[in-house]
């Protein structure tokens, strides 16, 4: 998952809001992504089986709230979800269809309330920092594993929280524990900007 506000706020790109309207302050989907437990993964798996929106047309609404797309140009989010889908979502093992594949993805969102268990640790998208430390055990103590932690930095140079690492089984539904957490990228102390 990302968080949109550190996104928007670095020095080398700007975001651009979906047609659809500007996201919710909340975290977004970025994307499902199998992965071999030593942290590589595969990508492009199978060209015969494009992106089709007409499979997740009843998602669409739900793919607008939870997996908005903040690239630029502006766009309604099918580029993004078709990326998703063409990199990654045709390498599950388990064959997840398109339709699962998204509906999975969302259900996991849905599953995991980040902002909520970040707010209730007193952690807040406030544009303060705070440790790093204390995010990591706030997310583990409320999901059960410990998540990756992924940053950025702002134009000013500060590290801030940008990406939230889960893991899941094969079916895409149960949390695991990570075999192999993304390569460190955050200081000790990281900023949560606000969106
Ligand atoms: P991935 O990391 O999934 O392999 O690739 C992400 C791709 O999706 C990038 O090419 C990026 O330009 C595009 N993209 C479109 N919208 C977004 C967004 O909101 N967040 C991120 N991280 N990438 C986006």
């Amino acid at each position: 998952m990302q968080w949109p506000g550190s996104y928007c706020d670095t020095k080398d790109s700007s975001c651009c809001y979906p047609t659809t309207g500007k996201p919710a302050s909340d975290f977004g989907i970025h994307g499902l992504w199998p992965n071999n437990n030593d942290g590589t993964y595969p990508s492009n798996c199978d060209p015969s089986n494009p992106y089709d929106e007409s499979k997740i047309s009843d998602l669409i609404s739900r793919m607008q709230q939870d997996w908005p797309t903040l690239a630029c140009p502006s766009n309604n989010g099918s580029s993004f979800w078709s990326h998703e889908w063409e990199k990654h979502g045709t390498c599950s093992e388990s064959e997840l269809d398109q339709h699962t594949y998204f509906e999975t993805t969302l259900n996991l969102k849905n599953q995991i309330l980040l902002l909520q268990i970040l707010e209730s640790a007193g952690i807040q998208a406030d544009g303060n920092s705070y440790n790093l430390s204390s995010i990591q055990t706030a997310i583990e103590n409320a999901v059960g594993y410990a998540p990756g932690i992924e940053c950025n930095s702002d134009a000013g140079g500060n590290s801030q929280l940008y990406q939230v690492y889960f893991c899941v089984g094969p079916s895409g539904s149960n949390l695991i524990k990570c075999p192999v957490f993304p390569t460190a990228s955050c200081a000790s102390t990281i900023k949560f900007p606000s969106f």
